[in-house]
């Protein structure tokens, strides 16, 4: 079709278009009052709206979120009339869409930035789907997702992978495409799926392989225009495409290493108005349930999800209810506020959840998908009193000694950690005392590497081999990018630490560097 400029899109409706669009609005005012403004059903766009691509999320036994946003021009406001428009969804067992399990239409508002939350229901556990959006002609890819198993099915096997840190200037999506070859049964996102930063951060020199749009972002208009930016990215799309999401958020969606205050020292109720906007483009932009729909500066992101009576899954917010890093962020040494018992890492309400949680967990294996890591990470060569990093569990170690308390009281079976935010990878032991290696292990914890933040890397981290030693309880390591294979049975979780060795050239391979494994009832990880 011939796509119309924007000034020109209503005038410019066909008399044809117009009259179904009239027929729509008479029918809808009978059948769903909610279409109290026009609700454009045969659009024309400026071009083509699908650009972002499609997503799915959440999955349950019945069903999973739908999502998609029309966005036209995805750098500049999204490029869409200040009017609702209809977008058509539907769910097929085949690619082929032979036969349609369920299908509806979802209202794009201006309000929301004209993206679709679609809450799919009546589909049946642990299947395979396909489905495709439509608004007027134009029509998206045809995508991939999955229901979970029904609540407590026998389920054998899962396959996951476990992602974060994409920053577009640093590198390619190189993993991302990978990811999309898996097939995966749900992809984690541990958080840093935007970042906030003006073009060339502050490198010196330009170490850009690609360029962010524009300024810092502050303003809803401008979040909207770096998730366009990132979700137009095809690795990116193609991963959203082979599997539902379960997506958590951690800094750098609002800005980096924000908890009631921003790095900056900006007034707390000035802060809130950021955080505010950042909090709905991030709604807009991700398959969320209507559980998530921001209020103001709050959003309910922390919930639980259950695979069979394989995984539950809590997934948590380990940055919007927590008490401020202390000794003022930064890596710092001797530090006596990291043993405050008044910090907190998940606020209490949350906290509560997690341990009613803890004690009700009937499957084989305890999931906590989370951001930062548990695991302590300390370097006593250079500080023998301790030095770590105030952003992490390490600088929460009272909330910390809490949470291991709660798995060991609970006995919740064969915990499991999921982190990110590092930009390195492990794969570490939990234990009830570091610094004791003969204490007890209580769970064990995979953290992820970036998909592309902080560029090529290394083998390892410049620090690794001075604190090696020091961290016993880390079994795994590696400095280079990529994500995690995960693939959970009634015996074993077993981790693929896959690698791109470099992100700063496009379309390069994707290797598997380590197999770390923990078999259930056993606490502890063995690398392969
Ligand atoms: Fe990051
Ligand atoms: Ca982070």
């Amino acid at each position: 079709m011939k796509y119309q400029p924007y000034n020109n899109l209503i005038e410019r409706l066909s008399r044809r278009q117009l009259l179904n669009a009239a027929a729509i609005l008479g029918t809808a005012a009978v059948a769903a009052p909610i279409f109290s403004r026009k609700t454009l059903a045969a659009p024309i766009f400026m071009d083509y709206p699908f650009q972002l691509g499609v997503a799915s999320g959440d999955p349950q036994p019945n069903g999973v979120v739908l999502w998609t946003r029309l966005a036209p021009k995805h750098l500049d406001g999204g490029g869409m009339p200040a009017i609702n428009v209809e977008v058509e969804w539907e769910v097929s067992p085949t690619a082929s869409f032979a036969s349609i399990a369920q299908k509806g239409v979802a209202i794009a508002r201006p309000e929301l930035g004209h993206s679709v939350h679609a809450e799919v229901t009546g589909l049946e556990p642990n299947r395979e789907y396909f489905y495709r959006f439509r608004a007027g002609n134009e029509v998206t890819p045809t995508a991939r997702t999955k229901t979970a198993p029904a609540a407590g099915a026998n389920v054998d096997r899962l396959r996951y992978g476990i992602c974060g840190c994409n920053n577009y200037e640093a590198g390619y999506f190189t993993a991302y495409r990978g990811m999309a070859n898996e097939n995966f049964d749900f992809i984690v996102h541990t958080g840093d799926y935007i970042y906030e930063g003006r073009d060339n951060g502050n490198r010196t020199p330009d170490t850009s392989v690609r360029r962010h749009n524009g300024q810092e972002i502050h303003t809803v208009v401008d979040y909207r225009n770096r998730y366009g930016l990132y979700k137009s990215d095809p690795d990116f799309k193609a991963a959203h495409a082979s599997a539902p999401w379960l997506v958590t958020r951690d800094d750098h969606e609002v800005e980096n290493n924000y908890t009631v205050v921003d790095e900056n020292d900006i007034p707390p109720a000035v802060f809130a108005l950021r955080k505010a906007m950042a909090y709905q483009a991030y709604y807009e932009n991700q398959p969320f349930r209507a559980t998530a729909m921001p209020k103001g500066p709050a959003q309910l992101l922390y919930r639980r999800l259950q695979f069979g009576n394989l995984m539950d899954i809590s997934l948590l917010d380990t940055r919007q209810y927590r008490s401020d890093q202390p000794c003022g962020d930064g890596s710092k040494t001797n530090c006596a506020a990291i043993n405050d018992p008044n910090a907190t890492m998940l606020g209490a309400e949350q906290e509560k959840w997690l341990f009613d949680n803890l004690a009700t967990v009937r499957a084989k294996w305890t999931i906590l998908s989370q951001q930062v890591p548990i695991f302590m990470r300390e370097n006593i060569k250079a500080a023998p009193e301790g030095q770590f990093s105030m952003d992490k569990w390490d600088a929460y170690t009272v909330a910390r000694s809490r949470l291991m308390n709660r798995l060991k009281e609970t006995q919740a079976p064969n915990p499991v950690a999921l982190s990110g935010d590092v930009h390195l990878a492990y794969a570490s032991d939990l234990k009830m005392d570091y610094r004791n290696p003969n204490s007890e292990t209580i769970g064990v914890e995979f953290t992820g590497t970036s998909i592309s933040s902080a560029g090529d890397g290394a083998d390892v981290s410049a620090t690794w081999e001075t604190i090696k030693g020091d961290n016993p309880h880390i079994k795994y390591h590696s400095a280079r990018r990529g994500y995690t294979a995960m693939t959970a049975t009634q015996t074993e979780m077993r981790g693929e630490f896959k690698i791109v060795d470099k992100v700063t050239v496009p379309n390069q391979p994707i290797r598997t560097d380590k197999v770390v494994i923990a078999t259930a009832g056993k606490p502890g990880l063995q690398v392969a």
